[in-house]
């Protein structure tokens, strides 16, 4: 029988059968993921194969998993080398921002969409506290709104608390597996609370990294939507880093300068100081917003120092 995994907890995963019935379930001998040396085996999305050992207590065994559509995963803390398997088979990820208290920065909005290009997820911007916004915020918006667009992100205003702008983004999650991440104070728990009956009431758990010390964390989480559909709450923004980006790479994960960076003179352009640079043109010409070039160099930056660690 096939199971999905809702949460996993160390050594015990929560699945839920095709039939909507939840088990605990734990490991059958040792699986092989390809290409990846993760801390975790299984993760949260996953869909496995279980077998029941007690049907009265709900036990039971995961003797495989399916092939994964897509994974985020981050890297370990003490192990630059293994990554950890944040969630998979993600329909879409979800940022939710806000233009103010607190002003998410673009350079971090920026961030978390060249990480969903490199994971071949698509993303989505939620900007919340609409009803907060005063003309020059509506401004911002507008601005965010058409630059984000025109490049082909989905970006949408809404009030969780007074709800304004949500039908629309029920329809954007309806039979969706989507992945909700924000950095502190935008209002994802109240967004959570707001679409998933019963999200305050779920536990914490403690744990450990591989044993490397203790701390308390929340695991990733998967739950139903009543209208169709799943939604995975990640405990932080740190979950959705940037993993293994080369320099020469990250232009590509633009995607207005994927769509002009072969007609740079260089093919291993970095768009920094390079004569002949279609990129560089683009935004003097105004068709590359230069707030999303700045987050490029940005970035960029990052990965240098990183080479240098
Ligand atoms: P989290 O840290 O992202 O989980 O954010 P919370 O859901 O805890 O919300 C942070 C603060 O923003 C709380 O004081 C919420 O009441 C407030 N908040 C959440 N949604 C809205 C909204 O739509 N409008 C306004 N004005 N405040 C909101
Ligand atoms: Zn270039």
């Amino acid at each position: 029988m096939n199971a999905t995994v809702y949460r996993s907890t160390g050594s015990w995963y929560d699945v839920k059968d095709e039939t909507g019935q939840l088990w605990k379930a734990r490991i059958k001998g040792v699986f092989k993921i390809e290409g990846l040396s993760s801390t975790n085996p299984i993760a949260v999305g996953d869909v496995v194969s279980m077998e029941i050992e007690n049907e009265d207590t709900h036990i039971a065994t995961i003797a495989g998993i399916h092939d994964r559509h897509n994974y985020i995963s981050r890297q370990s803390p003490s192990h630059r080398r293994q990554h950890h398997i944040v969630a998979s088979n993600l329909d879409q990820v979800l940022l939710v921002a806000t233009i103010k208290d607190p002003r998410t920065s673009n350079g971090f909005m920026d961030r978390f969409l060249v990480a969903a290009e490199a994971y071949h997820v698509p993303a989505i911007l939620l900007i919340n506290k609409q009803d907060a916004w005063k003309e020059k915020d509506k401004a911002k918006f507008e601005e965010w709104s058409a630059i984000y667009s025109q490049i082909g992100y989905q970006i949408m205003a809404v009030s969780v608390q007074q709800g304004t702008g949500m039908d629309g983004l029920h329809a954007l999650l309806k039979n969706k597996t989507t992945l909700v991440s924000g950095h502190s104070g935008v209002g994802k728990s109240s967004l959570l609370n707001a679409l998933i009956p019963g999200f305050t009431l779920r536990t914490k758990e403690v744990s450990g990294w591989s044993g490397k010390g203790m701390h308390t964390t929340t695991f990733a989480e998967m739950f139903d939507l009543p209208d169709g559909g799943r939604i995975i709450d990640t405990p932080g923004i740190r979950e959705f880093g940037i993993v293994d980006i080369e320099r020469e790479e990250l232009s590509h994960y633009f995607p207005e300068m994927r769509a002009v960076l072969q007609e740079c003179q260089f093919n291993n352009c970095l768009h920094v100081n390079e004569p002949g640079c279609a990129v560089k043109q683009a935004v003097s010409d105004g068709s590359i917003s230069p707030d999303r070039f700045a987050s490029y160099l940005s970035i960029l930056d990052t990965i240098k120092e990183n080479e240098w660690e």
